[in-house]
């Protein structure tokens, strides 16, 4: 089967009001593939005014929408999860073309992860039992859970619909209406979705604004006409977004980097050839989606008498990895997203090198044939060093990943939490003890233990430390997207005897 980049009209508008909308300025930025750096289209390069138009369509459309009952929004969540499903060759091609990873993750993980996610909060919506409880014999109290009203969403460019998918699915199950900004690196899937899903929702309920970071995020996150903030995206982004939204006192939640311990103790090696074969690819992870991961395990702490033996098949794979044209199934690493991207990771290559890191394997760009020439691909790549050096403590979201040794179990635990960073981590061990105290003593909100990178949308995901605060996925998401009221309900006739 072969595959290659949809087509794509020469320009698309923001989807506002359930329709697509010139932006008023008429200003426009081109969108470049990574995997050839050939333009794909062009995309508003919305400003304050744009977001404004989306924010009003989005306040008119909250009354009815937010009126309407679980089961009438679960059915429209199921239709959407259909509309992916139906395309989800289209929606795979379009994100590899957009973002350069391999068509055998768009296929494989992406697209089907974000169809699931609708399908969860469609079910979740509906199964929630309601909560009153007696306090005394003549009075009740009822919690209610009502929507936000509308909810501001801006999202990166690394996943890219399936980003939109953890937002948007919980925000609309829970009745609110959403201004969703994509990242400007990768605003394919978004566009498609919305023509595609037009005619399921009123208009208003969902609305895409395309441009920059300060010209269209930054009005969206500091309006006072919306009533939460959703960010996920880098650290030192997100501190503005807070900054921004906190002129309104309105709700932020966050989901931002992270530098995550991937740690391998002894006794994996005393077991089956089978699971040190998964202990292996569990390592070699890094490469996962060219690095770009928030999860990504961009330390490895390997124990010291296993070193040897254990990180000389680590590099053997790392070798292994089939790199080169995303659109080809048999490809496990594809392009970085930008050129933007490609620099900084080579200057953090560059930078490990310079602070006397040993590299074990890759070390710089990879040289590709033809139009892959023209795009923006790195070797995988093995850094020795030790927990102190910039490329074991800065996200460098590249398949780049810092190696060290520990001796015990308090020295993994110190180096694995010696990072301002705390979204995931990696545990693998055969001791019982070693694999429920690790996971414990790691300050991070999910820890993996002999697994890495599965997102289940019913197991909850989110930060610990700079890594941000909320949570993503699951049951308690729905509360990052309403407010409770409680109603006291006084059945007793007598007075209140106060006055
Ligand atoms: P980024 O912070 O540069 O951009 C994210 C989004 O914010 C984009 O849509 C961008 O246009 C917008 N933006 C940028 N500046 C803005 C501003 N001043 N005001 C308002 N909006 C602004 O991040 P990125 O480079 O797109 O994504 C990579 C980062 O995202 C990494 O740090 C990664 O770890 C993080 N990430 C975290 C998670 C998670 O769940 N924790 C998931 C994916 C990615």
């Amino acid at each position: 089967m072969s595959y290659s980049a949809p087509k794509f009209k020469e320009k698309y508008g923001n989807f506002i009001n359930g329709k697509f909308q010139d932006p008023i300025d008429g200003a426009y930025f081109e969108n470049h593939s990574p995997v050839d750096n050939k333009l794909l289209a062009k995309y508003p390069r919305s400003n304050e005014k744009d977001v404004k138009s989306a924010i009003e369509a989005a306040n008119n459309a909250k009354h009815e929408w937010g009126k309407t009952s679980a089961s009438e929004r679960a059915a429209i969540l199921h239709k959407i999860a259909d509309v992916i499903h139906e395309n989800l060759e289209t929606f795979a091609q379009m994100e590899t073309a957009d973002n350069g990873k391999s068509i055998r993750e768009t296929m494989n993980a992406d697209v089907p992860l974000a169809v699931d996610h609708f399908r969860y909060f469609a079910s979740a919506i509906r199964a929630e039992e309601g909560s009153a409880t007696e306090l005394n014999e003549n009075t009740l109290s009822l919690i209610i859970n009502e929507p936000l009203g509308v909810v501001a969403q801006i999202i990166p460019w690394n996943f890219p619909l399936l980003m939109l998918a953890w937002k948007v699915a919980p925000a609309l199950a829970s009745g609110n209406c959403v201004v969703l900004k994509p990242a400007e690196q990768t605003p394919a899937s978004a566009t498609f979705l919305a023509e595609k899903i037009a005619d399921l929702l009123p208009p208003g309920v969902f609305n895409v604004i395309h441009g920059f970071g300060p010209e269209a995020g930054k009005p969206l996150a500091s309006s006072p006409n919306v009533d939460k903030v959703a960010f996920t995206g880098e650290t030192t982004t997100g501190q503005l977004i807070m900054q921004y939204a906190s002129k309104n006192l309105h709700p932020v939640t966050m989901e931002l980097g992270g530098k995550s311990p991937n740690v391998f103790f002894n006794s994996i090696m005393d077991h089956d050839d089978a699971f040190l074969d998964k202990c292996i690819e569990g390592a070699v992870l890094f490469a996962f989606n060219q690095g770009e991961v928030c999860t990504a395990p961009s330390r490895i702490l390997i124990q010291e008498d296993i070193y040897d033996e254990f990180i000389k098949r680590v590099i053997e794979r790392t070798k292994a990895i089939k790199m080169g044209n995303p659109f080809e199934e048999s490809t496990m690493m594809g392009a970085q997203a930008s050129s933007d991207q490609h620099q900084k990771i080579l200057e953090y290559i560059k930078i490990g090198k310079d602070e006397g890191a040993e590299v074990l394997a890759g070390g710089g760009a990879a040289k590709l044939d033809g139009d892959l020439a023209n795009g923006f691909y790195i070797q995988p790549t093995i850094l020795k060093g030790h927990n102190k050096m910039r490329v074991f403590q800065e996200e460098i979201f590249g398949p780049v990943v810092a190696v060290c040794t520990f001796k015990d179990e308090a020295e993994a635990i110190e180096i694995a939490n010696d990072t301002m960073y705390g979204l995931g981590a990696g545990v693998w061990t055969r001791d019982a003890h070693q694999l429920y105290q690790i996971p414990r003593a790691i300050k991070a909100g999910r820890v993996w233990v002999n697994c890495y990178h599965d997102y289940p949308a019913h197991a909850p995901f989110g930060g610990y430390k700079k890594s941000g605060f909320g949570r993503e996925n699951h049951l308690m998401m729905l509360n990052h997207y309403r407010q409770s009221k409680n109603m006291l309900i006084s059945y007793d006739k007598n007075k209140l005897g106060f006055f």
